[in-house]
């Protein structure tokens, strides 16, 4: 509360006190960076290209790194190799011209311990000018032994400083030494006592300013300090047990979590918010008019048994849809789980009661493939049609006709699907299969394309939206970026699925053994999965040491399995091209399919039990293991291999592919994706910028992340408009940034 108290009566002083330079800063916090002493031109451009204008901006501008520089050295006690500060005196110093017409310049220093020579090539010119014998300086760098003798190329100097422990203020530059010292990001040509030095006055000047959004409360719960004091003891910590170096490095002091709450507090308002709104919104409701009956009666009609997790997605969407507002809902499972299944017969509820259906895939292999399911599985009992980019326009206009007359219809299709042209009468369940494949925008376009004034009431209704993922989302991602959906899992594979056994493959002898149990595989009838990460070898400019598809094809054909047949399949054929393919290899008339990750999606050949993945170090755990999925999906046991060019047994690459050699379970592979890689892999393109956690780690953090969600659930629930008093400065901060960090937040 005193903390509260004391920046609310500084801003306003210092608001008024402004006057004079400019009164349409609010706070400290808007001053333009120039008016932070030591921010010249150079600087403030520097800082310009960095999106860093404000105070406010230049304060939230964290070390990355710290260094501890409370221990001083003496010269007799350096090591060779370390990282160290001493205080020295100039004994004398030299220019030494070199071939290019700059010159080397060399000090030597010393303190009573012994000398010390110091380098710097390319010096300055009149920078020996300051290296007047006699003059003493701190000096911090790592040292090198040159013919046995200490020295320092290119150390960081600090003038006029007598002591560590000198806290007298007539010492400028105790940011520098004697204490544990942040480390920012390079920026170019700034030194980092340049950046501290500006920081520090940055701090000094406004850092009573930072105003405090979250409210007390909430605060004391958690036992965080408040943020002006964070941000200055991120910059300088304290000399305090809770700030060592570790805790700094590990991000685990009080100021560090006070930061990390605040972005997930943030972040996990807005989106609840967000699914709030978007539960309150209208939808047409299904389910009373005949649609749950023909659900039933199309699940009775199936040629096998749903699992579990099918028969309890299926109850989960059906409950949703009966409501009068719009699902948000993703199924996961993995690859061959039977998500489709599950979306064609929810789907069905709706066009048995008279409105549209859409579901958009990735590819036309996929679409194509969804349309044949849902044929067999609506028996021709409900309409369902496939738009492509390959839909003749004959066939094109018919259809839009179709949609446009009001025909309870299932339409399958591609990125076809959002075109201009296509006007739907009455859209009110869109399905979106692998959700990572498209960007927000796209997402959004068919989704609009359901929007509709409700005849009777007036009122927009919004189509339900079912979102499918073979990427299971790990439980932190499903708790930020994916908050705003509700999620079922299907988490067994349908029965009659066969072992898949996994293995690493790191040099020449483990890859011709491989090659050899394939051939094997081969001979007995069965089929093979060649996948590549590219399609020429020249498709990216610097990586043309990668096996390409093409070259690989013919190698593979040629030289390693002249005796089997070997098709080639990738992204930049034809259509139709790629169609035969997929049939040859389908009948069985192909033994090798070489492809890119084309097949990742959509393909299903039962009798193909082998999967090789070349460079699979250059792919994501969870991308191999939907990979890998392609294959264990008849009566006989398969093989998966992981060929990693490059990587040593015990390296970082070669234990992340170990995960698959240990686990078929796919939420502990995404799991360990997300701990490696980050979260880019889940969010594809949705999100162009990533997550917009600045310092909050989701791994790391996760029991913050759990506080601050339930945190923010209980705030909204409480005032959901921010309107009581004790809530107003958050509401504040988000009319302030709240929209512009919502733009890229959601799921639409
Ligand atoms: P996903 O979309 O999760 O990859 P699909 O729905 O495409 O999985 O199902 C893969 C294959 O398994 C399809 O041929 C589908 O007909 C079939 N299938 C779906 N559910 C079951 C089940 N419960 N038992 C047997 N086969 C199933
Ligand atoms: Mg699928």
């Amino acid at each position: 509360m005193l903390q509260k108290d004391k920046s609310t009566t500084t801003s306003s002083k210092s608001t008024t006190s402004k006057t004079n330079l400019n009164s349409t800063f609010s706070t400290g916090m808007d001053t333009p960076i120039q008016f932070v002493k030591g921010v010249g031109p150079k600087l403030g451009a520097m800082f310009k290209s960095r999106m860093i204008e404000t105070v406010g901006e230049l304060l939230y501008f964290l070390p990355r790194d710290y260094e501890d520089r409370s221990q001083i050295f003496t010269v007799s006690t350096l090591k060779e190799e370390v990282k160290a500060t001493v205080t020295v005196r100039v004994v004398s110093q030299r220019l030494i011209p070199t071939r290019f017409g700059r010159s080397l310049l060399e000090v030597k220093c010393a303190d009573h311990t012994g000398t010390l020579s110091l380098k710097w090539f390319h010096a300055p010119r009149g920078m020996e000018k300051r290296f007047t014998p006699g003059t003493q300086f701190m000096v911090t760098g790592k040292v090198k032994l040159y013919q046995g003798r200490p020295e320092i190329v290119h150390p960081e100097i600090t003038w006029g400083v007598g002591g560590a422990s000198d806290d007298d203020s007539s010492v400028q530059d105790h940011h520098n030494v004697g204490r544990v010292v942040p480390v920012y990001v390079e920026l170019e040509g700034i030194a980092s006592r340049t950046l501290r030095k500006v920081l520090w006055e940055a701090l000094e000047k406004f850092g009573q300013q930072v105003p405090e959004d979250l409210p007390e409360y909430l605060l004391q719960r958690r036992s965080l300090p408040s943020v002006g004091p964070s941000i200055w003891n991120l910059h300088f910590p304290p000399d305090s047990p809770e700030y060592t170096l570790e805790a700094l490095m590990e991000a685990t002091t009080p100021a560090h979590r006070r930061l990390i709450y605040g972005e997930f507090f943030k972040f996990e308002f807005l989106m609840m918010r967000q699914k709030l709104n978007v539960a309150r919104a209208s939808a047409q409701a299904f389910g009373q008019g005949g649609g749950v009956n023909r659900v039933k009666e199309l699940i009775q009609s199936l040629p096998f048994q749903l699992t579990r997790g099918q028969i309890q997605s299926i109850q989960e969407i059906l409950d949703d849809l009966k409501q009068p507002h719009p699902m948000n809902r993703l199924v996961q499972g993995d690859v061959g789980s039977g998500k489709t299944a599950v979306a064609l017969l929810t789907a069905s509820c709706v066009l048995a009661e008279g409105s549209q259906a859409a579901l958009m895939a990735p590819t036309e292999i996929l679409a194509e493939q969804h349309l044949v399911n849902a044929k067999r599985l609506f028996a021709g009992q409900l309409n369902v049609a496939l738009l492509t980019g390959k839909t003749s326009q004959l066939e094109r206009n018919q259809l839009l006709q179709r949609l446009q007359s009001g025909e309870p219809i299932l339409l399958i299709g591609t990125h076809a699907l959002i075109e201009d042209p296509v006007v739907f009468s009455r859209l009110d369940f869109i399905m979106i299969d692998e959700q990572h494949r498209f960007g927000v925008d796209q997402r959004k376009k068919l989704k609009d394309k359901g929007n509709r004034l409700h005849s009777v009431r007036g009122k927009t209704l919004i189509p339900h939206t079912l979102i499918l993922t073979a990427t299971p989302i790990p439980r932190t991602l499903a708790l930020t970026a994916f908050a705003d959906l509700t999620v079922s899992t299907i988490k067994e594979l349908p029965a009659g699925r066969s072992p898949i056994t996994t293995q690493v493959v790191r040099d020449r002898t483990q890859r011709l053994r491989a090659y050899e149990r394939i051939r094997d595989q081969l001979r007995q009838g069965r089929q093979a999965y060649f996948i590549f990460p590219l399609v020429n070898d020249s498709e990216a400019e610097g990586f043309t040491h990668l096996k390409s598809a093409v070259s690989q094809a013919e190698h593979l054909a040629q030289e390693v399995f002249p005796e089997f047949k070997v098709g080639l399949l990738h992204g930049q054929m034809r259509a139709d091209q790629k169609s035969i393919i997929m049939d040859q290899f389908k009948q069985g008339l192909l033994h090798i399919l070489v492809s890119t990750t084309v097949v990742e999606v959509g393909v299903d050949v039962p009798n193909a039990t082998v999967m090789v993945i070349e460079h699979a170090e250059r792919f994501g755990l969870s991308q191999l293991h939907q990979l890998r999925g392609r294959v264990g999906r008849g009566v006989h046991a398969s093989h998966c291999f992981l060929f990693a060019g490059q990587t040593k047994e015990g390296s970082a690459t070669s234990q992340r592919l170990e995960v698959l050699e240990e686990t078929q379970d796919g939420f502990k592979i995404a799991e360990a994706d997300l701990e490696i890689r980050g979260p880019g892999e889940f969010l594809g393109t949705r999100q162009s910028g990533g997550l917009p956690f600045k310092i909050a780690h989701l791994v790391r953090d996760r029991d913050l992340l759990l506080e601050s969600r339930d945190d923010a659930l209980a705030v909204l629930k409480e005032d959901p408009d921010l309107e009581m008093p004790h809530h107003l400065a958050l509401r504040e901060y988000f009319k302030r940034e709240g929209t512009l960090q919502f733009g890229r937040l959601g799921t639409f």
